[in-house]
């Protein structure tokens, strides 16, 4: 049983052959600290992780790189906003430390390295110079852009003819470029103002009119990398010229994926990466999940709230590449799975310890442990079908449970197995947690907060406005960010 893979670039399944089995390199484009990241975010981030964690299961080595964009518009449109920071490395600096403390709440395995762009602009630079030496980028008024014309084969991931490809860019690099679709690699001075406004959230307030973000000196003159050129800087710095998977969100497909193959393919002449893998959307309600929708639950309140092993639950009862929808009845679901879940285990690992289970009794369970781990090996192994093979862990749980049910004298051997089955499948691989940490709404923080604000929401039904306004300053004060919106109240540390 091989494992296969659906490739965006040829639209198929296809056994995964790894150049090096030991050494399989995979790139993950990671986020933009311009905000705090989201349940989109830490959906993409669960199934990059469980891809990451089944690939060791079957044997591989695997080393794993994500960047960390903190070079930006987004962050730079952000400087001066209440109190993120003055300037574009502190408002980065402060979303950084909360994405890695995310990440740990998540129950992610680290990647080898979260490089960051601010650390890489020698390497870009070096990139762009080689680009503009073999004739496929050219400079333009301080910036330099890359000739799409040049390379034969763009469009090849987004499956379009270069007549068909949208212009890229904001409107005032138009009359820089040579063809429309030509992106930019390097930008000249300072950061474009109707971009910056472009990502400023109207409804708050800023200490500065026209913020600035880094500049570097450059053969060009002083400037900024553009967006797509850190990716292919920073997977061949810290993997090679050539990569085994390259993963993102569906929505990087176009521009971000086809530019990064484009620039990449005509620097080194190698094939970047073998298999593209797209995670599909994540949606709340009709709409996409965005920070820039603003209809967004950040990772720390959805962590407090439903706890560690609910979330992963709700992510991996829909596979990678199918479109998720979040909402109240799917979550309140999945919270209730793991419980059933978690339940069959700590009834098994009772049982199996029990005066009751023996090891000469025989019984129908071990066929079930068996036909879970197949069933479970044989849906990962289509693409990673978590859904599936979740699916075959439940099957597991019922068939324990019916055993316990049923006998008195319990099969030994296969309860043992059971466990084994649990911890590792649902453990190493799902990366549930069953030793009863990882459940959120048992944080302390997290129910007092609740609690002070059901004080807060009795407050204000009485009328008692100014006590209410106090709680929430109170909460204020200590960290604690409130928001009413339609639905009530939500918060995040
Ligand atoms: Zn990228």
């Amino acid at each position: 049983m091989t494992l296969r893979v659906l490739n965006t670039l040829s639209g198929e399944r296809e056994p995964f052959e790894p150049a090096d089995p030991d050494d399989v390199l995979l790139y993950y484009c990671g986020l933009t600290v311009s905000d705090a990241a989201h349940l989109g975010h830490a959906r993409t981030w669960t199934h990059v992780d469980v891809i990451h964690r089944w690939l060791e299961h079957l044997g591989y080595g695997v080393r794993h790189v994500e960047n960390i964009t903190d070079v930006n518009e987004k962050i730079v449109a952000r400087i001066g906003e209440d109190d993120l920071g003055d300037s574009e490395g502190a408002v980065a600096e402060r979303f950084v430390d909360q994405l890695l403390s995310d990440m740990r709440a998540l129950n992610l395995k680290r990647a080898e390295v979260y490089p960051r762009v601010s650390e890489h602009v020698p390497d870009i630079i070096d990139l762009i110079e080689t680009l503009v030496g073999r004739g496929y980028a050219y400079e333009s008024n301080g910036s330099v852009y890359f000739d799409v014309t040049e390379f034969p084969d763009y469009g090849k991931l987004s499956n379009q003819r270069l007549e068909d490809v949208e212009a890229q860019g904001v409107e005032e690099e138009r009359s820089e470029k040579r063809h429309p679709a030509d992106f930019a690699l390097w930008k000249a001075d300072g950061v474009s103002e109707s971009a910056v406004a472009e990502h400023r959230h109207d409804d708050r307030t800023y200490a500065v009119d026209s913020p600035a973000g880094e500049t570097w000196e450059s053969p060009w003159g002083e400037g900024r990398p553009g967006w797509h050129i850190e990716c292919s800087a920073m997977s061949m710095t810290h993997l090679d010229s050539s990569i085994d998977i390259h993963m993102g969100g569906r929505d990087l497909v176009f521009p971000h994926h086809e530019n990064e193959i484009a620039q990449s393919e005509a620097a080194t002449g190698e094939q970047f990466a073998k298999y593209w893998l797209h995670a599909d959307l994540f949606q709340m309600g009709d709409e996409k999940m965005s920070s820039s929708l603003g209809n967004f639950i950040p990772v720390s309140e959805a962590v407090d709230r439903f706890g560690t092993n609910a979330l992963r639950m709700f992510f991996v009862s829909a596979s990678y590449n199918s479109t998720q929808t979040y909402s109240d009845d799917a979550i309140e679901e999945a919270i209730e799975r793991w419980e059933r879940l978690e339940n069959a285990y700590r009834r098994v690992v009772d049982a199996v310890d029990s005066p009751d289970a023996h090891t000469k009794v025989e019984s129908e369970l071990r066929g079930a442990v068996e036909a879970t781990r197949e069933d479970f090996t044989e849906a990962m192994n289509d693409d990673f079908n978590t859904r599936e093979a979740l699916a075959a862990l439940f099957d597991l749980a019922s068939a324990a449970n019916a055993h316990l049910d049923e006998r008195d004298d319990y099969d030994y051997r296969a309860l043992r197995r059971t466990v084994e089955t649990f911890e590792e499948l649902g453990g190493d691989v799902f990366g549930f947690d069953f030793t009863g940490d990882g459940d959120g709404e048992a944080t302390l923080a997290g129910e007092l907060v609740e609690l002070v604000l059901d004080v807060r929401a009795a407050e204000r039904e009485a009328g008692n406005y100014e006590r209410a306004d106090e709680l929430r300053d109170g909460l204020e004060a200590l960290g604690v960010e409130v928001q009413d919106t339609d639905d009530g109240p939500t918060y995040r540390l």
